[in-house]
């Protein structure tokens, strides 16, 4: 693949529907603008739930078919947000979704959680050689929620970018996803009296495993442009998140600004220009002096 667009974005996810879910508007709002966006998924989600009666065969504990399946709702949630660009981290089924921490699949052989730190990152480094992305997208340590394969997609995201440093080849600026708590408590306060309220239980925003203080906030990305793209590119992965899920229940209660604005935290890199209270930038880019695209000689020694 020959990449000439001078900005150029790699998103490192564990498994397929979490590109959509919590990074959906920000790939299809780049991949609009001109922008490579490069997906780099490292399990099939072969541990996944089944949503459709119809394909509860697929399980892994039946027929063990849902992982390839997965790889055509990820294609097709590509398509929706406009992304060609798409590999499962040292081809499709090289590491295996871990399940739930604690459980025994958290041992199968090729459980992502097991794989050896540096020879996975080698594998993104070779990626990262070739699309030479400035900005990376991927999960706080804590994976966002804590799920084994988001931990150690944060892992490999991160020690693939020390490794490529040497090269030149590292992305300028690292980006974590994040949901600021003003946004969680808005969304707990809208839900307060519903009778599906996701948040029933949860006293304060503070009590939930995610949420960052907004001071903390980098980057705020407003995509409501693409939010269509989001929601379809979600509804893509009909197996993991039925037309029911509360998510759309809120999407059409809150329209486009729960669809299309997201949230992240700058883990390396400058901090570019931003705006408001906390100097949020609206742009993954901002502040980088050249995007253009290095000539193959001047790719650094390898
Ligand atoms: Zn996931």
């Amino acid at each position: 693949m020959t990449i000439t667009a001078r900005q150029r974005l790699l998103l490192v996810h564990a498994h397929p529907d979490d590109e959509s879910i919590g990074t959906g508007a920000t790939m299809a709002y780049y991949a609009a603008r001109g922008t490579h966006v490069t997906l780099v998924t490292c399990t099939l989600g072969e541990e996944g739930e089944i949503h459709l009666p119809e394909l509860a065969g697929l399980a892994a504990a039946e027929a063990d078919q849902l992982g390839g399946y997965r790889i055509t709702e990820l294609a097709a949630a590509c398509r929706e947000m406009g992304v060609s660009d798409h590999r499962f981290l040292g081809g499709a089924g090289r590491y295996r979704d871990s399940g739930m921490m604690g459980l025994p699949t958290n041992d199968h052989p090729r459980a992502f959680w097991r794989a050896d730190l540096d020879e996975a990152a080698g594998r993104l480094v070779e990626i990262m050689r070739e699309v030479r992305p400035q900005v990376m997208i991927t999960y706080d340590p804590q994976g966002f929620y804590g799920h084994p394969d988001h931990i150690q997609a944060h892992r490999v995201a991160m020690r693939a970018a020390e490794l490529a440093g040497p090269e030149g080849c590292a992305p300028a600026k690292i980006y974590w996803t994040a949901l600021p708590r003003s946004v969680l408590a808005a969304g707990m306060d809208a839900f307060a009296d519903a009778s599906d309220n996701p948040f029933a239980g949860v006293e304060a925003p503070e009590d939930l495993p995610f949420g960052t203080p907004d001071d903390q906030i980098a980057a705020r990305i407003d995509a409501t442009d693409a939010g269509a793209a989001k929601e379809a590119a979600m509804r893509a992965h009909a197996t993991q998140i039925p037309d029911s899920s509360w998510l759309y229940v809120v999407a059409s209660n809150f329209g486009a600004e729960f669809m299309g604005v997201e949230y992240y935290t700058l883990a390396a890199g400058r901090r570019g220009p931003g705006a408001g209270r906390y100097g949020w930038e609206s742009d993954l880019f901002a502040g980088l002096p050249s995007q253009d695209v290095p000539a193959p000689a001047a790719a650094g020694a390898r």
